[in-house]
């Protein structure tokens, strides 16, 4: 198979590139997700898809919620700007007739990244804190995908059961403190929350409770890592996603993970892709299954 057009629909952008056969990336680009309804997202899709649905093969998708048979349904609408149902497949396919593979966008990362790994690893997790906290499973060489689309959703796993409320309608999710989107609705500039990004920079800074916000972060993510690899013995977790991959915030997941038994931590590791892995894993997956 030739050319791969590949689209990482996140909740804050929406990634689109060229994939060669070798895996090698061109044309990046990178639009903000709408905040809105079904038709601004449809909008935005197109103006992606148009240049390129002549020079490829075949298109790659890639995106945040579940992916089921080939409608996206957000687990937290919040996380898509309250968009919480989506007819991805259709959508596209009425833009380009071409064939077309979806999966979640965690899925697709812990692919590319497992991929990276294959000759050191069986066992892994993706981690993604981004927009949201999302991930994949690789089992015994295989991502799991579930009956529903539903596996590595680990961003719903338990952290705090007196904790915020999540956009999922779960009370204390770890996405619900440790994500991007919780990183930055508990910090305020006059009267306005900030993003995660201007957290981090707070933090950088010597801001003190910046500082308690990003580890309070880190902290659920280690406990999350905790609770995965002692029911699933996992070779090696991988962080991602723009707060994962910001600076500092691996040591300071390690630095808690130090501070549990040792049966419970886990190898943690950087996205040898960083923010390409979406793109790269969902072609690969593409490559191996259409
Ligand atoms: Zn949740």
């Amino acid at each position: 198979m030739g050319k791969a057009l590949a689209l990482d629909i996140g909740g804050t952008k929406i990634a689109a590139a060229l994939v060669a056969e070798d895996g090698q990336l061109s044309d990046r680009q990178q639009i903000i997700t709408p905040r809105g309804d079904a038709t601004q997202l449809s909008a935005a899709l197109e103006k992606l898809i148009t240049p390129f649905r002549d020079s490829v093969e075949f298109i790659a998708v890639a995106s945040t919620g579940i992916i089921n048979n080939g409608r996206l349904t957000a687990l937290n609408p919040a996380n898509l700007g309250g968009l919480a149902d989506f007819p991805l497949q259709d959508c596209i396919q009425s833009m380009a007739h071409l064939p077309i593979i979806l999966i979640n966008d965690g899925q697709a990362a812990a692919w590319a990244e497992y991929q990276a790994l294959r000759d050191e690893c069986n066992n892994a997790l993706f981690v993604t804190v981004s927009t949201g906290v999302g991930g994949g499973i690789i089992w015994n060489k295989k991502l799991l995908i579930g009956q529903n689309g539903l596996a590595g959703h680990i961003g719903h796993t338990a952290f705090d059961p007196q904790g915020p409320m999540c956009g999922c309608g779960r009370r204390g999710c770890v996405e619900s403190v440790a994500s991007g989107s919780a990183i930055g609705a508990v910090m305020h500039e006059g009267k306005k929350t900030i993003s995660a990004a201007r957290v981090f920079e707070l933090a950088h800074s010597g801001d003190i409770q910046a500082q308690q916000v990003v580890n309070q972060s880190a902290t659920a993510i280690a406990s999350m890592l905790a609770d995965i690899h002692i029911a699933l013995d996992l070779d090696v977790a991988i962080l991602g996603g723009s707060v994962g991959l910001a600076e500092g915030y691996l040591e300071k997941v390690i630095a808690t993970q130090q501070t549990l038994p040792n049966v419970y931590r886990v190898p943690l590791k950087l996205a040898h892709h960083r923010q390409d892995s979406g793109l790269i894993g969902v072609a690969l997956w593409a490559r191996e299954t259409l």
